[in-house]
């Protein structure tokens, strides 16, 4: 089960990584962006783990988290996540762990609802392309009947290999698509970050 100590544990650890990939994010988005991926991300994720100890129930501490990257991140990536983890939010309820069932359905609503914001899809070029089969992979582990470990580890190869699938892509979403073809031949930052969702995801199950 995932408990609201292990969630807590998920998003620190998420901030963690963001923090040590801060600058490898931004020399990303400087190829095909802003430069600026990196530090948004670091800011908003050091922010969420401000409040993590505020919330008693699962809801609350996914919408408190959601909405504050929604508030300390300028940019497109952090209100994007905080919209993803906002919306798992609004699909868990007051209880104070989730099934891993349950866990795979609320992804998937945030996902959906990250979708809608950035009016995106698949192949696209952004976070989408690693969250989609990322998550996809997750659950079809939990179908085989794998466990939650399990199925992390299935979630974050998928989601890795989504990213690196990036690189050929030309961008149709934020500024990347600025660049029309030029922006082929580079990782997308967001799908960068969004990989390390799922590493988080491992690292606080193994
Ligand atoms: P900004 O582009 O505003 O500076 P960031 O650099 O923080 O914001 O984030 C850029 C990332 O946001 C991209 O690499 C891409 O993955 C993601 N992104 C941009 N536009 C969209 C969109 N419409 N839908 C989903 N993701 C998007
Ligand atoms: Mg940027
Ligand atoms: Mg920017």
């Amino acid at each position: 089960e995932l408990t609201l100590d292990l969630l807590a544990a998920w998003l620190r650890r998420y901030a963690e990584l963001v923090g040590d990939q801060k600058a490898y994010l931004t020399e990303l988005d400087s190829a095909i962006g802003d430069a600026d991926h990196g530090a948004n991300m670091a800011r908003g994720t050091a922010a969420v783990v401000e409040h993590l100890d505020e919330a008693n129930t699962v809801d609350a501490l996914l919408k408190k988290a959601g909405m504050t990257l929604v508030s300390t991140v300028g940019g497109t990536a952090g209100p994007l996540y905080g919209t993803l983890l906002m919306r798992m939010g609004m699909n868990t309820g007051a209880v104070t762990e989730l099934s891993p069932q349950e866990f795979a359905t609320a992804l998937r609503a945030g996902l959906d609802g990250l979708i809608a914001r950035g009016k995106t899809e698949l192949g696209d070029k952004t976070m989408v392309d690693a969250l989609t089969p990322g998550l996809d992979a997750f659950d079809k582990a939990l179908a085989d009947g794998g466990d939650l470990a399990a199925a992390a580890k299935a979630a974050q190869a998928a989601a890795a290999a989504g990213r690196d699938a990036t690189e050929p892509m030309i961008a149709r979403k934020g500024r990347a698509s600025y660049l029309g073809e030029r922006s082929r031949g580079h990782l997308d930052p967001g799908a960068t970050s969004a990989v390390l969702l799922f590493d988080a995801l491992v690292d606080v199950l193994g």
